[in-house]
């Protein structure tokens, strides 16, 4: 058996499991509302306010874009998704941490998911469970680089 049969049976496999689990097929090509996307620009803005995922990922990928031209040392992104009543909290131990730490503190347990911080005209995405997440929670999504979580973050709601 090559990997592409191999791939295409563990994805037929994974498809079949959702389905019994949740009676309601998963169409996997066309506007997947389980991959998001948001930029950032050298305007310290994202070009969304909020984001949203049906109760029905399973897995949640979010892709940040760098669309302007500054490098991350002065015009760094990154996406950061919290509790709502963490948001602060991170967003101080963020800074503190570091850009050789992505602005993230190593192991804060707080911190749900986050990528990369990326500077102009680069494209980084994060993959993770949506078993960190529970349906109708109150999520935060923020910038840690020092400075932006004030002007760069939005909301984020899962189910
Ligand atoms: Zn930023």
């Amino acid at each position: 058996m090559n990997v592409v049969t191999m791939n295409v049976m563990r994805h037929f496999a994974a498809a079949a499991m959702l389905c019994v689990a949740l009676a309601v097929p998963r169409f996997a090509h066309a506007a997947d509302p389980c991959q998001l996307e948001i930029s950032g620009n050298d305007q310290m803005q994202y070009d969304k306010p909020s984001l949203s995922v049906p109760a029905s990922c399973t897995q949640v990928t979010l892709t940040l874009h760098h669309t302007g031209k500054l490098p991350r040392e002065a015009m760094g992104h990154n996406w950061v998704l919290v509790g709502a009543a963490d948001f602060n909290a991170v967003a101080n131990s963020g800074m503190g941490a570091g850009l050789a730490n992505e602005y993230v503190q190593p192991g804060d347990q707080r911190v749900l998911a986050h990528t990369r911080t990326i500077g102009g005209g680069q494209t980084t995405s994060v993959t993770f469970p949506s078993s960190l997440l529970k349906p109708g929670g109150d999520y935060r999504y923020l910038c840690t680089f020092p400075g932006h979580n004030a002007i760069m973050r939005g909301t984020f709601r899962f189910g």
